[in-house]
């Protein structure tokens, strides 16, 4: 994968009306100027990434002024004052549940304790997500015997949370590996790239053309994901591709 083969997918994003990435604002660019993220928005941030994980995400996307109703703003006392199955069942209203929800939303409390023991040891949650680098972040939310591991987080979902408030990341996604695997445009010797190889290839587009990491990663998922590109999925319409004279499924 290389710089014109991404400006490429974007290119043909763009055209389509799919994605509109140039000239946006980003939360990356928020932060580069200086903004502080609340631990509301740390919250939201966290409970929306949550939320990404095996689900259509647009249908997310189009609900979220919904799903900011349903956690009170983000308000911690009075998600704390709140049964987990309320959640769950307001969530499964507005048709944003997927089959993690329930354990989601059971830890939710204890995610919250979690974030605030963050502010306690570190000052704010945004103090922490900021003070080391980004894999010491992910690590340290995501790792068993850390004592700020968030429940249900796994590496890829971390590096979601970061991007959403403002934490240069990508997130490794099963339709990042495939694209980037052996099979398909091989960035990878392996049939899915792993978390480390698709981080690698952020990096270097990111440092090629200028983009984030987080809008990078949010060109070629679009590319893969249902309800957006549909190209380069498990049955790729290869026909359609805009990368085909590049790929290895094709030869
Ligand atoms: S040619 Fe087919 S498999 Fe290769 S990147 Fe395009 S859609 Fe995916």
């Amino acid at each position: 994968m290389n710089k014109e083969m991404l400006l490429k997918v974007k290119k043909y994003l763009e055209n389509e009306g799919i994605i509109n990435i140039t000239n946006e604002v980003t939360e990356m660019d928020l932060r580069k100027q200086g903004k502080v993220y609340s631990r509301e928005e740390h919250l939201r941030g966290l409970i929306y990434s949550l939320m990404s994980a095996q689900t259509v995400w647009v249908n997310i996307e189009r609900n979220k002024p919904n799903i900011d109703k349903i956690f009170y703003e983000y308000d911690f006392d009075k998600i704390l004052d709140t049964e987990y199955e309320y959640f769950v069942q307001k969530l499964g209203e507005i048709r944003c549940r997927s089959r993690l929800t329930n354990a989601q939303m059971k830890a939710l409390h204890e995610n919250i304790s979690t974030l605030k023991r963050i502010e306690k040891d570190f000052g704010s949650i945004d103090a922490f997500v900021t003070m080391e680098p980004t894999e010491k972040v992910v690590e340290l939310l995501t790792s068993s015997s850390s004592k700020y591991k968030i429940k249900q987080m796994g590496e890829a979902l971390a590096r979601e949370y970061l991007r959403n408030v403002g934490v240069d990341s990508c997130k490794p996604d099963v339709h990042m590996k495939r694209l980037l695997g052996k099979e398909r445009l091989g960035s990878s010797y392996n049939i899915d790239a792993t978390n480390d190889e698709v981080i690698i290839v952020m990096k270097k587009l990111s440092e090629e053309t200028g983009l984030w990491m987080a809008q990078i990663d949010y060109i070629l998922w679009a590319y893969c994901a249902t309800d957006m590109g549909e190209i380069c999925t498990a049955n790729p319409k290869c026909s359609c591709c805009v990368l085909k004279d590049k790929c290895n499924y094709c030869k």
